[in-house]
């Protein structure tokens, strides 16, 4: 059973798929009982969104750079 700091040194390669099928296992089981990991596995999921959709050239949902800043705060990102 992977605890939070290998859940979270996993995000990636999760997202990625790159792990095996067991490992990526014990992370679904984890977030599904974790509330902080899965946290933060929904924001590197929607910053892969946010990457995607802007190298796409589409348009954002409504309010998404506002969730985005909310958390990496206002430095990170600039004005835009
Ligand atoms: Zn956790």
């Amino acid at each position: 059973m992977a605890d939070c700091q290998e859940t979270l040194n996993e995000l990636e390669s999760y997202l990625d798929s790159e792990l095996s099928e067991g490992r990526a296992n014990e992370i679904i089981t984890h977030l599904k009982g974790c509330t902080d990991c899965q946290g933060a596995y929904e924001f590197h999921a929607d910053l892969r969104t946010a990457i995607k959709t802007k190298a796409k050239n589409e348009e954002l949902p409504d309010g998404f750079l506002d969730r985005l800043r909310d958390c990496l705060g206002d430095d990170v990102l600039g004005a835009e």
